[in-house]
């Protein structure tokens, strides 16, 4: 390929492929674009590349893997519809066969090609309601992940534009999308593509955006600002068909530094105490849950304190036996949440991270936390006793939206009529096939599968077109 698409009108720049977004959809959609041949430009609205996917937990559900033979665990797409089918019965949820069908096919077809790119999984690790384990978990963790594609892209040639925001999509006179314009520091950059992929990411951080679709939700912090919704945006802007835009994630509590875990429920039943940082304690409405009942008023920073007690009826790593972390599962012991590398962190995992800290006496736990001994005192049980673990600061943010625009199996981007609008196409949260899968562990998996096809599609839509 290489050939300038469009010749007159005053581009300031051409490409095959244009992503717009350089997170974990865009920059795999850039590189599987450049191994079609296609010359491909991604831009990246901050100075880094991986967006949330470089956030992420790195959890992959997928079935029937490599990882899962090496471990001895027999599985297949059909058992894991079946349990996706008894999850959406459980959950009054309606599934279409086909694309349940599909998005395990390319999911777990997609892990395969990630190990091939270099990237290790642990696991297979159990989660619930899974009847086989089913959790894969990146290696070390999704930076490490985002670096595998960086590198991948540069040997490729890929041009990844930081700093330089997709604003506009242009078309041309037939209503075919020929460009972005893209808004570096320099000024307005109008870039030609034979082809363009949308994958900017979420729009958890766009309040206008959240207030119209999900108007009764009550705002959180967003965990990034960067989530702006630009894909969203553009897309419609053009006629673009979005959906499921009113499912924005409940607030949930998160540890702002890496790595950012959601803590579990099961901390609170086992006798955790969450803590203002006055030390005033702070108690749910719903018992042993740290869901968002509760923390409606709370925008201050939460505080977790584990006790001798609480700490002795958690899982620990003797309690597992394998494959993956399963000591949780068979002994029913809380865990202290999804986290990188491990699957599920237990006490002895959080001492390597900045947000977990171990104190003698509880005036040391209450310095840690900026309160006078006496109301942390007040706050935890009565028979307290250290050491103690204080886990924090925690914010009640919104994480992610999970709306997204509609594009069909080949991530080619549907109008409000259906039409495919041509040579347009999304990618991870900018594209979206099917409502529900069940459990957790597919965002990760599709944006890399979508990314895939979106790339190899846009190029050979590139390709048509020269
Ligand atoms: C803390 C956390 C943990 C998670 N853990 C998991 C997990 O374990 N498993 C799982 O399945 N899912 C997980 N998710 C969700 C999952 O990580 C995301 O859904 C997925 O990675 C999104 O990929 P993406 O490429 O679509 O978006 P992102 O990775 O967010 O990339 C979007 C990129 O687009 C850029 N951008 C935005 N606007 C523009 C613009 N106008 N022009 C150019 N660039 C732009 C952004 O800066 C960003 O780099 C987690 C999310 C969070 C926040």
């Amino acid at each position: 390929m290489n050939k300038r698409h469009m010749t007159n009108l005053g581009w300031d720049d051409q490409a095959d492929v244009v992503v717009v977004g350089g997170g974990g959809a865009g920059l795999r959609a850039g590189l599987a674009a450049a191994t079609k041949g296609a010359k491909t430009i991604v831009l990246e609205k901050t100075g880094d590349p991986g967006g949330k996917t470089a956030m992420s937990i790195g959890i992959m559900t997928a079935s029937g893997t490599s990882v899962q033979k090496a471990a001895g665990v027999r599985d297949s797409h059909a058992r894991h519809l079946a349990d996706v089918q008894a999850m959406a019965k459980e959950a009054g949820a309606k599934i279409d066969i086909g694309s349940t069908k599909f998005m395990m096919r390319v999911c777990s077809a997609e892990l395969e090609n990630l190990i091939g790119l270099g990237v290790k999984f642990s696991g297979p690790h159990p989660e619930g309601p899974h009847g086989t384990p089913r959790m894969h978990v990146v290696q070390p963790d999704c930076r490490h992940l985002v670096d595998v594609l960086v590198r991948r892209c540069a040997k490729k040639r890929v041009d990844i534009r930081l700093n330089t925001p997709g604003a506009e999509l242009i078309l041309d006179h037939k209503g075919q999308v020929a460009g972005v314009r893209a808004d570096s520091t320099g000024g307005p950059r109008f870039v030609a593509a034979g082809a363009v992929v949308l994958a900017a990411g979420d729009y958890s951080a766009n309040q206008a955006m959240v207030e119209t679709v999900a108007p009764k939700l009550k705002l959180a912090m967003p965990l990034r600002d960067f989530a702006t919704g630009d894909g969203h945006r553009m897309a419609m802007r053009i006629g673009a068909r979005a959906q499921n835009m009113g499912r924005v994630n409940l607030p949930q509590l998160r540890f702002m530094d890496w790595p950012y875990v959601e803590p579990s429920p099961g901390l609170v039943g086992a006798g955790a105490r969450l803590v203002t940082a006055k030390g005033a304690r702070i108690k749910t409405k719903l018992a042993g849950s740290i869901l968002m009942p509760g923390f409606e008023k709370n925008w201050e920073e939460i505080f977790i304190v584990i006790d001798a007690g609480c700490a002795a009826k958690l899982a620990m790593a003797s309690d597992d036996v394998g494959p993956g972390r399963d000591g949780w599962a068979r002994s029913g012991k809380p865990f202290i949440g999804t986290a990188p590398q491990v699957g599920y962190a237990y006490l002895e995992d959080c001492r390597a991270w900045d947000w977990h800290f171990e104190a003698k006496s509880m005036a040391a736990a209450a310095r840690h936390i900026g309160c006078k001994p006496a109301d942390l005192a007040a706050s935890l049980a009565k028979n307290t006793s250290g050491p103690f673990h204080v886990l924090g600061p925690t914010r009640r943010v919104i994480a992610n939206s999970g709306g997204g625009i509609a594009t069909n199996e080949k991530t080619n981007v549907l109008a409000e009529d259906d039409r495919i609008i041509k040579g347009l196409y999304g990618a991870g949260v900018n594209a979206r096939l099917i409502s529900f899968m069940g459990g957790h562990g597919y965002a990760l998996a599709w944006a890399m599968a979508s990314g895939n096809i979106a790339g190899a599609g846009a190029a050979g839509h590139a390709n048509r077109q020269l």
